[in-house]
């Protein structure tokens, strides 16, 4: 069994802000899961650059709706590093379907893995850190749209709604244990091809966001946070990480004001 200090499991780590997260908790002498669900080559990479970095990965298929693959994710990270410090819920899909085109399919792979694949991950998590005597940390990642609305994106943002009142409820139950359950709720992260895929949200959230689009970095710095010990007083919150897209106003110019003189 390999010899790390702190053991971190992060879903959805092949790609996008999983990648970001998982790169961000790679200190020297750390130890991190990476699950992916088909992209292997992407979470292998990552592991490749945590090699860089000194710390040591183990790479996992696991799809987060199903019970067996997870409580097997959990088995496998035993087995490598004897316990769990850290769980990122990061794995998430977000398709686009119009209320009146949203098919009964859709509706539950969105639920199934934004919302009921972080209840599974967190649940199996915390029996191991309760049983291993962990006071550890779990971050979950909703959206901002877990508090707006978005046209055509009625599963993922119910899905991501539920994910701030799944992290109150954590908290409340792993609280006893010494488990600090937290969210980290991200606005738009700007990606290679977003300006041609999304071209209104794209320009829309560069117009009306205070800091415009964000990185996988920024989000990662923010799960860095509040999985650490300067968070260890947190417990249960959302962290809009957003880029000040939640305070931009109503009208007017999100300019800032001019000064006179
Ligand atoms: P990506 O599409 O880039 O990556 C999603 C990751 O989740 C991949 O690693 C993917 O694995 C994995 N995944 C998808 N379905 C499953 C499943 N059923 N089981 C296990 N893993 C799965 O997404 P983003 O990086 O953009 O988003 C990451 C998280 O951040 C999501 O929860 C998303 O809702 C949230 N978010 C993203 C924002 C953005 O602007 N991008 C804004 C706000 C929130 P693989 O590729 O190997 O199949």
């Amino acid at each position: 069994m390999a010899e790390v200090n702190r053991v971190v499991v992060v879903t959805g780590a092949s790609h996008g802000i999983g990648s970001a997260i998982a790169l961000r908790f790679g200190a020297p002498g750390t130890g991190l899961v990476l699950t992916y669900r088909q992209r292997r080559a992407g979470a292998e990479a990552v592991a490749a650059q945590l090699r860089d970095a000194g710390a040591e990965s183990l790479v996992l298929a696991v799809d987060v709706r199903s019970r067996a693959d997870v409580e097997r994710m959990v088995e496998a990270t035993l087995a490598r590093f004897g316990r769990i410090d850290v769980l990122v819920n990061n794995a998430g899909i977000y398709p686009r379907a119009p209320l009146l085109e949203l098919s009964e399919a859709l509706w539950d792979e969105v639920l199934g893995t934004n919302l009921k694949g972080s209840f599974l991950c967190a649940q199996a998590v915390a029996r191991a850190m309760i049983a291993g005597g962990v006071r550890g940390k779990i971050v979950n990642i909703s959206s901002i749209e877990g508090v707006l609305t978005a046209t055509g994106m009625l599963a993922y943002d119910v899905s991501k709604a539920g994910v701030l009142m799944l992290t109150r409820n954590l908290a409340l139950e792993l609280g006893p244990y010494g488990i600090n359950v937290n969210c980290v709720a991200p606005g738009l992260i700007d990606a290679p091809d977003l300006s041609r895929n999304a071209p209104v949200l794209h320009q829309t959230y560069l117009q009306q966001a205070v800091f415009g689009l964000g990185s996988g970095a920024d989000v990662a710095d923010a799960c860095l946070f509040l999985a650490s010990d300067a968070a260890r007083w947190i417990t249960g919150q959302t962290l809009f990480v957003d880029g000040g897209m939640l305070v931009a106003p109503y009208y007017g110019s999100p300019e800032p004001p001019r000064r006179s003189g």
